[in-house]
């Protein structure tokens, strides 16, 4: 097992162009004290939309690590991935994601449920979770229930495990992290507890964790619920894992991954709070937000950037439906406060720059217009060497709001003083 540094920040870099810029955001972030490892991720349905390679990532993030001279460690995040898509990511990943979102549910064998319950008597009844002043009361039902909708996902977990294992040569020299965001339903404290016996059942050195919370976490834009119910289940979800880790022997650095944690600008001081509180780590994924730096980069260049900027919107536009489809459980778009394609043709490179850049005290940012962009990027990845020519013509501008947007809006008031 390769242990994973204590606060870890994942970045996506979907066309493998600003991995120097990302880089420069941690240099100044150590530079003020900040001490953040990079993680560079890239989900298997990204590179699919993009039609890139994981090895892309690696070297773009190998390069900006040599010639920027970072000297930290760093790592390479192979995001979202499940039997079936891993392969290509062995080579070059040393932290894999391993996705059960879509098996949670799946009925588990009666007899292994059975079984789990044997084997697990703590977990029914009174449980009293050091930090948690309202013990859980389980019943054998409760665990059945739990079993049978969690049991079949850690199984699949496991199977996943082994492979990379014996794909690497039979070494586990990398960090694991199993993922249940992208699911509809969150995870409570109770289930999260019992998902975590079964983990270490299976014997998967798991250091993150990434449940799906309470709320709304939509790609690009802040979020959406009851802060002051996340903050309890962030801090519920904390003291189970500590206690899960002395209960079940899972790797004492194992912490909570919040996925597409970029721009959840509300819950970022509870979220600093607990972490102040009970000294644990962190693992905080951005969702490939720097493609909407790229995009407002080249919106303030002006020009032909500008041009390029609005024909994507425009595009995107065009293909809303396609574009939503594989993010439906992480967007919510209302359409009716879409401007037109022809509106948009008549701004200015500030309009746009205003409408893009997620600064919510400007009465001209548009949330829904963000969050369009956001899985727009397919549109970018079609228009090729256009697309990337421009991004190299306005390198410094765009580098510019990529490295600013890390460090001003998402290090500095997670993790500094
Ligand atoms: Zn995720």
């Amino acid at each position: 097992m390769k242990t994973c540094p204590k606060f870890t920040f994942g970045v996506g870099d979907r066309f493998a162009q600003s991995a120097h810029a990302q880089l420069k955001a941690f240099i100044a972030a150590k530079e003020l004290g900040i001490d953040i490892v990079p993680v560079w991720n890239k989900s298997n349905r990204e590179h699919d939309i993009i039609g890139s390679q994981p090895q892309q990532t690696r070297d773009a993030a190998d390069k900006a690590v040599a010639d920027l001279g970072w000297s930290n460690d760093y790592l390479l995040d192979a995001d979202h991935i499940n039997l079936d898509t891993v392969d290509r990511f062995i080579a070059p990943s040393d932290f894999f994601t391993l996705d059960v979102a879509d098996d949670i549910g799946e009925a588990a064998d009666t007899l292994e449920i059975d079984a789990f319950i044997d084997r697990h008597p703590e977990l029914i009844g009174t449980i009293t979770v050091k930090g948690i002043d309202q013990p859980f009361n389980l019943t054998k039902e409760d665990i059945r229930k739990t079993a049978n909708q969690f049991l079949k996902a850690t199984q699949k977990a496991k199977l996943i495990y082994n492979h990379i294992v014996d794909a690497k040569g039979g070494v586990d020299d990398f960090v694991t992290e199993i993922s249940m965001d992208e699911t509809e339903n969150p995870q409570t404290p109770p289930e999260m507890l019992i998902i975590l016996a079964a983990i270490a059942d299976q014997g998967i050195p798991i250091q993150t964790i990434a449940p799906k919370f309470t709320g709304r976490f939509n790609k690009g834009v802040d979020y959406v619920g009851d802060i002051a119910q996340f903050e309890k289940e962030f801090n519920d979800d904390l003291a189970v894992i500590a206690h899960a880790i002395s209960t079940y022997g899972l790797p004492v650095g194992l912490k909570l991954s919040v996925h597409s944690g970029s721009d959840k600008f509300s819950i970022y001081e509870p979220i600093k709070k607990a972490l102040a509180r009970t000294g644990a780590g962190l693992h905080i994924k951005t969702a490939g937000t720097n493609w909407l730096e790229e995009v407002i980069g080249l919106a303030e260049a002006g020009g032909d950037a500008l041009e390029l900027a609005k024909d994507i919107y425009a595009k995107a536009l065009d293909k809303k439906a396609a574009l939503c489809e594989p993010y439906a459980t992480v967007i919510d778009i209302d359409d009716a406060n879409l401007p037109s394609a022809e509106a948009v043709k008549q701004w200015t490179s500030e309009q746009y720059v205003a409408a893009l850049t997620h600064d919510q005290k400007n009465p001209a940012y548009n949330k829904d217009l963000r969050q369009l962009l956001h899985v727009g990027f397919k549109i970018a990845a079609q228009l090729g060497d256009r697309y990337l020519e421009a991004l190299n013509a306005n390198q410094e501008i765009v580098g510019k709001k990529v490295t600013g947007n890390l460090l001003d809006r998402h290090m500095i008031p997670l993790f500094g003083e």
